[in-house]
């Protein structure tokens, strides 16, 4: 009766059928019925407690923008603008004007070699190159919406700062929303060890994305990270 019992309680069945009699009330007469007996709520509120320890098992993160760094004095002028006419098409036609001007140079060392040509070359091979390394942040930034901030771009007091390419309240012609760079921190505390949790670019399995990544456990306590609802979970 007892294994039968336990089968209908995972089953979510809380009573079961059984013969009862009514008492004899002085005479001799006593009347059996099938009535319903309940199922020992023991038993139900141990299954209960395993699915709530399935549920615990995942573990939660929810990220804060504590501050908004301020950018050097310098680098303002990289930040704080909205990007919309011509300064969006900059952005799309320097790489492409970056790369006619490479082909035409060349094309000059194919059909002319000279010391001339092959300087104009390299000069402007180092030039496109350090250009591409400065503003890889930003056109990530662009393209993903958010991404990890250069160095030079946070002061040294800020351990790791993210660049996030926001919407504006006005919006283009074409009805999408004008959007700017601006300079943030996300950070977190760990669920695990309360230690400071920071962004940081995801490696190997999770490369391509951000992950928040604990100051103590910086190889376990993993996180994943959406810069919108703010939340994440444990990755392994
Ligand atoms: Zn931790």
């Amino acid at each position: 009766v007892d294994e039968i019992t336990h089968f209908f309680s995972l089953n979510k069945v809380k009573y079961l059928p059984t013969i009862k009699n009514t008492e004899s009330s002085g005479g001799h007469k006593i009347n059996f019925y099938i009535g319903l007996k309940a199922i020992s709520e023991v038993i139900t509120h141990e299954v209960e407690l395993k699915n709530d320890s399935a549920n615990t098992s995942q573990i939660n993160i929810e990220y804060t923008v504590p501050q908004l760094p301020k950018a050097p004095t310098w680098a303002k002028f990289l930040l704080n603008f909205k990007i919309s006419g011509w300064k969006f098409y900059t952005y799309i036609s320097l790489p492409l004007l970056a790369l006619a001007v490479g082909y035409s140079l060349l094309l000059w060392n194919y059909y002319s070699l000279s010391y001339f040509s092959l300087i104009y070359l390299i000069s402007f091979l180092m030039i496109a190159v350090s250009f591409y390394f400065w503003l890889k942040p930003f056109y990530e930034a662009i393209d993903k919406r958010i991404g990890i901030a250069p160095y030079w771009l946070v002061r040294l007091s800020v351990i790791s700062a993210q660049l996030r390419y926001v919407r504006t309240a006005t919006k283009r012609d074409n009805g999408q929303y004008i959007r700017a760079l601006q300079l943030v921190v996300y950070q977190a505390e760990c669920p695990i060890c309360s230690n400071r949790v920071l962004i940081e670019k995801g490696s190997n399995a999770q490369r391509g994305r951000l992950v928040g990544v604990c100051d103590e456990s910086p190889r376990e306590h993993v996180f994943s990270f959406d810069h919108v609802t703010k939340k994440g979970m444990l990755l392994r």
